[in-house]
């Protein structure tokens, strides 16, 4: 099962096809990590939707925060809570990903390079451990993905 393929020209040094089982035991534990942070963020954000006399989330109907509309900035407030929560949630899924990929094995590939290899970075095609650990989700390595931002132009 752990088979190291070693692609290519008679003279090149053996291409390293994946993390080896303790590096992606390290990764796991910085994902699990990441992850727990996570949630409490979200779970400190949904302690501040919740109105403190009733215990319940505030909506547009509850009192409380027709109140605090007359104030004006609430509800933008409130939408850039919602908002920050859809994000970090989003991202708690990114993680969940991740810590499929660790179990299958094929965490740390780039998924552009590894068809393909671009040579882009010394480890092609895995992802450079810093950039795992600066971004433990990303499924391309940094050139690659600044590439598409470019083509895409947003985000
Ligand atoms: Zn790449």
């Amino acid at each position: 099962m752990e088979e190291n393929k070693i692609l290519g020209e008679e003279n090149a040094s053996p291409r390293k096809m994946r993390y080896t089982a303790d590096e992606l035991e390290y990764f796991r534990a910085v994902i699990l990590e990441k992850r727990e942070e996570i949630i409490q963020q979200l779970q400190n954000l949904r302690d501040r939707m919740m109105d403190p006399t009733t215990g319940e989330y505030i909506n547009e109907n509850s009192p409380y925060s027709l109140h605090m509309a007359e104030q004006g900035t609430d509800a933008m407030e409130r939408e850039k809570t919602f908002l920050y929560a859809q994000r970090e949630g989003k991202f708690l899924g990114y993680l969940d990903e991740a810590l499929k990929r660790i179990d299958a094995g094929t965490y740390g590939l780039c998924i552009e390079c590894i068809d393909e290899p671009q040579n882009l970075c010394d480890t092609c095609p895995l992802i450079p451990r810093e950039r795992l650990l600066a971004v433990p989700h990303s499924q391309h390595c940094l050139p690659v993905k600044l590439k598409q931002e470019k083509k895409k132009k947003t985000y």
